[in-house]
């Protein structure tokens, strides 16, 4: 691109074909709109994550179409994933299956491992297949002007490509220049974590049918450690704070985790024969544990960029494509009045909040007993010898509403004094 490109005019632009981007347009495209979707990386990519797709991705991707979630479903790059392990720091696990009886029916998994660097490309190669969706690769929009006929969208220096946008959707992650400039959020360390992945072949004692692991070990409270279990004995290992916990104990994640693989006396022995793959690498998780404004004139911020991912599990991508979804939904209303306004916008933010909000509050709390360890221990104690509450976990995976009970001060005195 040049000084010269010519301004592309265009009803929606989509910043960003990640999971949230990619959902927006996929759905636009099913209401018959046209989309320019732009990505500053050439795909394949990938993306430093901990690769898990809870059960919301295929829930979304069934509802924009049923076809791309049966391609997920059957793509050799995945693991299926059919629960969720939580160790407790004194190493009292519970095992929460995604489905009361899974082993019955293991021919409709819910969840997966995937590398995102497979997961992003399965849909952006939908993307490029769709009518409608323009997708502009390797071109980055980092400068934002309104005008009164939409946004002036252009790269740094106002070079490279130029889009004029009646309505931009904002789906470029957690470095979000526009979140940043235009909608006004900063990163708070009390709302934002930081994280590091690792690829390890060969590492032993996963779960038969691929279980993802967070560990809550005691030399890496408060936050956690994962086991995310791949195929052909791969495994993307990992580890998340909060970023107010990084900078007060001046926690070096990277260390932290090859301490852990190497000295912690269970992980030792699982990683004894295990090899690193490449590099250890980090970004950050702007967390929805305090909600933001997700509207603004002609805007609507999408995923990470609208700090949408879950405080306790660390789950983006999910929250990414739901936001995505509502999004263009709220679009196509919009397209249809010519009205972009904050106000006639805003109905998107209620939908996102409505769906994800009692979810994030929830997973706050959670997250903040991590820094009892006492009371979480505790917990778990109760939990694996109390089938009510691994049903309940087991179900909120399939229902978000049910993690409601958690708020209710009754459920816990029933745990209390319940056996079984
Ligand atoms: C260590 C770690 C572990 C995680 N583990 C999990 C997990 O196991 N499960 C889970 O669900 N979530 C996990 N997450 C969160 C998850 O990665 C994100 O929530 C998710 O990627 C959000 O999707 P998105 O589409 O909003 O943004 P992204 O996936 O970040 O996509 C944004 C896209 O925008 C593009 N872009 C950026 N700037 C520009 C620009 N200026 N112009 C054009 N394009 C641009 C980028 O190239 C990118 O393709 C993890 C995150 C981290 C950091």
């Amino acid at each position: 691109m040049n000084e010269e490109s010519p301004l592309q005019r265009v009803d929606i632009c989509i910043l960003g074909a990640g999971p949230g981007g990619a959902a927006a347009a996929l759905q636009l495209s099913r209401l018959g709109l046209p989309c320019l979707v732009v990505d500053k990386a050439v795909f394949p990519r990938d993306k430093v994550c901990g690769d898990g797709l809870s059960g919301k991705v295929l829930t979304i991707l069934n509802r924009i179409d049923p076809s791309v979630a049966q391609r997920l479903s059957i793509a050799d790059s995945k693991a299926d994933s059919w629960g969720v392990s939580f160790i407790a720091p004194n190493r009292i696990g519970i095992d929460i299956p995604l489905k009361p009886d899974y082993e019955r029916q293991m021919d409709k998994p819910v969840g997966f491992v995937c590398r995102r660097v497979d997961f992003d490309d399965l849909l952006v190669q939908e993307l490029r297949q769709r009518p409608g969706v323009t997708l502009l690769e390797g071109a980055s929009l980092d400068e934002f002007r309104l005008e009164s006929d939409g946004w002036l969208l252009t790269g740094k220096g106002g070079v490279g490509l130029r889009v004029k946008a009646k309505l931009v959707i904002v789906a470029n992650g957690t470095h979000s220049s526009f979140a940043r400039d235009v909608a006004g959020h900063e990163m708070h360390p009390d709302h934002h974590c930081g994280g590091v992945r690792a690829y390890y072949q060969g590492v032993k004692g996963c779960h038969p049918h691929h279980f993802i692991e967070l560990h809550f070990l005691k030399g890496v409270l408060p936050g956690y450690f994962w086991i995310f279990p791949l195929p052909g004995g791969r495994a993307n290992v990992g580890l998340g704070m909060l970023s107010s916990a990084i900078s007060r104990r001046k926690v070096n994640l990277r260390k932290l985790l090859q301490e852990t693989v190497a000295e912690d006396p269970v992980m030792r022995e699982r990683f004894r024969d295990a090899t690193l793959e490449g590099r250890i690498d980090g970004y950050g998780l702007p967390l929805g544990s305090a909600r933001r404004a997700l509207v603004g004139e002609r805007y609507m911020l999408v995923g990470d960029a609208g700090h949408l991912i879950d405080p306790f599990t660390g789950e983006g991508i999910g929250n990414a494509m739901y936001a995505g979804y509502y999004a263009a939904q709220r679009a196509a209303l919009a397209l249809q009045s010519d009205d972009f306004s904050a106000k006639a916008l805003a109905p998107y933010e209620a939908d996102v909040y409505r769906v994800l909000g009692p979810e994030l509050d929830i997973s706050h709390r959670l997250q903040k007993m991590v820094r009892y360890p006492w009371l979480f221990n505790f917990l778990m104690r109760i939990g694996a010898r109390n089938r009510e509450l691994r049903e309940l976990m087991t179900c909120m995976f399939n229902d978000v509403d049910l993690r409601h009970r958690f708020r209710d001060p009754r459920f816990y005195l029933r745990l209390l004094f319940s056996h079984g």
